[in-house]
């Protein structure tokens, strides 16, 4: 047995045979050529037949493949079958071009030529590529890019995954996902989270476990153990098979409330959070709705998707967050893209003073949303960094109706002077994600300083409970959105520096609210200052998690 440590970015633990994600296609060399002799009739068949085989493979899985991952697999069977990128690639052999070469550069014109018709045939664009990696994948013997299949459950184990590599990701097969590259705030991250795999990244000695090899990965804790003794499997495996619900009421075991809501960016989120019977929602991140926007989207549209997102929540809170765009997720209409440091630039709230119409207007939106969905709205900022920008926002969403306006708390200026900030709003929520990066001074993305970028760094905690404290003294309440929140144990710990609310992607409600009903608010207290006093992030996670049941 031996143990790789990582970052644990998706709470859980799931045990299982590692399969590898194959390393991506990459280009041919621009001079490869077709060896003097060769019949080039043969090597023409042999790019016909991969692409033959491409689509019915593409076909296959798309007839097993359920909702949006059948759709995608299946029109990129489709391009397979088109003959343009296989002709186009056959008359590049007439010059001497090597085959897989060939098809480098006859996808590449396929896809421009696409592009320049604009509309649904540019977005056909992208499954060009995809289909011409598959292609060159055959052509030169190695395994089809994207995520293998198999018909037992795996550990999927990658250096580290793009959005389109796992778009096909079945949760039914893949148990958890550990990555040598990537941040906590990665794609992979995200991913995970979203689909409740327990994940660990930034993890460089993943890359030498062989295939096959059985894995514990503990999600929470950010280790993978390789050949796991039989009673640790069992253990895991009894403790996945044992359904978790959520009676809708978060609270610890002496009664005190600790609000459960969800983390939310579209309707398909809304739905899974009513599924799960989460209170309400914590975090509506508006930005998701507009990333792939050059203009701004106009009122009308702006209140039609909020509507979407709110009308299942009639009756409940619902905080809705304004564009929190910049650094990571940049909008063409308001953002900068020149910036050297955008995680430190024009971000969140500060786009406000160049492009004060932008606020109005969707402050606007959320207000006519607010009111046709019958929701308990209420409005913050992001990237708030002091008192006077706290009031400035609150008394801008006061013009427009919204009258529970508070502000995200995750610049540690802001934690500094909570007591001045608060005197201005209604409530404020903490985003751990952003108030770790800003406390350590590590980029939420980087893998090279994923172990700082740790909520549970007890410089990042002491931010929370002054930030709780101040709420306290204020009677406003002081809520978690960060992702800090989905962990069980930090949970605990978050609760016990006073925190009022926990908001956090869906499926992390049931484990939180189990372990949170298992400890009363003197223990959470306890626990917190043990987490507080650590010397660093993992000791701090070591310690509170050896006094808790494991999830
Ligand atoms: C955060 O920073 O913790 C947060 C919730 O906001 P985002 O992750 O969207 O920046
Ligand atoms: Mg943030």
């Amino acid at each position: 047995m031996a143990v790789i440590s990582g970052v644990g970015v998706s709470p859980g633990r799931a045990v299982g045979p590692v399969v590898r994600m194959p390393e991506p296609v990459g280009e041919p060399a621009p001079d490869a050529r077709l060896s003097d002799g060769a019949d080039v009739a043969a090597e023409g068949a042999r790019i016909a037949d991969a692409a033959e085989q491409v689509r019915a493979d593409l076909e296959r899985r798309a007839a097993t493949a359920h909702g949006e991952g059948s759709a995608v697999l299946e029109a990129t069977a489709l391009m397979a079958a088109d003959p343009t990128l296989v002709t186009a690639a056959q008359r590049k052999l007439d010059d001497g071009i090597a085959p897989a070469r060939a098809v480098w550069e006859a996808a590449a014109e396929v896809a421009a030529m696409l592009e320049s018709l604009g509309g649904y045939m540019a977005e056909r664009a992208r499954d060009v590529g995809d289909v011409r990696d598959r292609i060159v994948a055959v052509l030169d013997g190695r395994p089809a890019p994207g995520v293998p299949e198999r018909a037992e459950p795996f550990v999927l184990t990658a250096r580290d995954l793009a959005p389109a590599d796992t778009a096909t990701l079945d949760p039914s097969t893949c148990l958890a996902l550990v990555t040598a590259e990537g941040g906590p705030t990665s794609h992979t991250a995200i991913l995970a989270r979203a689909l409740g795999l327990p994940a660990v990244v930034a993890a460089p000695g993943i890359s030498d476990v062989a295939e096959s090899t059985v894995v514990l990965v503990d999600g929470s804790g950010g280790t993978v153990e390789t050949d796991p003794s039989p009673g640790d499997i069992d253990a895991v495996r009894a403790a996945a098979a044992r359904e978790r619900h959520f009676d809708g009421t978060g609270r610890t075991a002496d009664g005190t409330r600790v609000q459960l809501l969800a983390n939310v960016g579209d309707p398909k989120g809304a739905a899974a959070a009513v599924g799960i019977g989460a209170e309400g929602v914590g975090l509506f991140r508006t930005e998701f709705c507009f990333l792939d926007r050059a203009e701004e989207p106009s009122v009308d549209e702006q209140a039609e998707q909020y509507l979407a997102v709110l009308e299942p929540f009639k009756g409940r809170k619902v905080v809705v967050r304004t564009l929190d765009a910049g650094a990571d997720k940049p909008l063409p209409f308001l953002t900068d893209a020149d910036e050297a440091n955008p995680a430190l630039g024009v971000r969140g709230f500060r786009t406000a003073a160049r492009h004060p119409d932008v606020l109005d207007h969707q402050l606007e939106a959320i207000a006519r949303a607010a009111e046709r969905s019958g929701a308990e709205v209420w409005v913050m900022a992001p990237m708030i960094s002091t008192a006077s920008e706290a009031a400035s926002f609150v008394a801008r969403a006061e013009a427009h109706g919204l009258s529970s306006a508070g502000v995200m708390v995750e610049v540690p200026a802001a934690a500094l002077t909570a007591d001045a900030v608060m005197e201005h709003v209604a409530f404020a929520s903490i985003g751990t994600n952003d108030l770790t990066q800003y406390t350590m001074a590590a980029d939420r993305l980087l893998s090279g300083v994923a172990e700082l970028n740790d909520p549970w760094q007890p410089a990042a905690l002491r931010l929370v409970r002054l930030t709780a404290q101040a709420g306290a003294r204020q009677d406003r309440p002081v809520g978690v959105c960060g992702e800090a929140a989905a962990d069980p144990a930090l949970a605990v710990v978050l609760a016990g520096l006073g925190v009022t609310s926990l908001s956090m992607t869906p499926r992390a409600i049931p484990d939180v609210a189990e372990v949170l009903l298992s400890v009363s608010i003197d223990e959470c207290a306890r626990l917190a200052q043990l987490a507080v006093d650590a010397p660093d992030a993992r000791a701090a996670r070591e310690a509170v998690r050896a006094q808790l049941p494991t999830p």
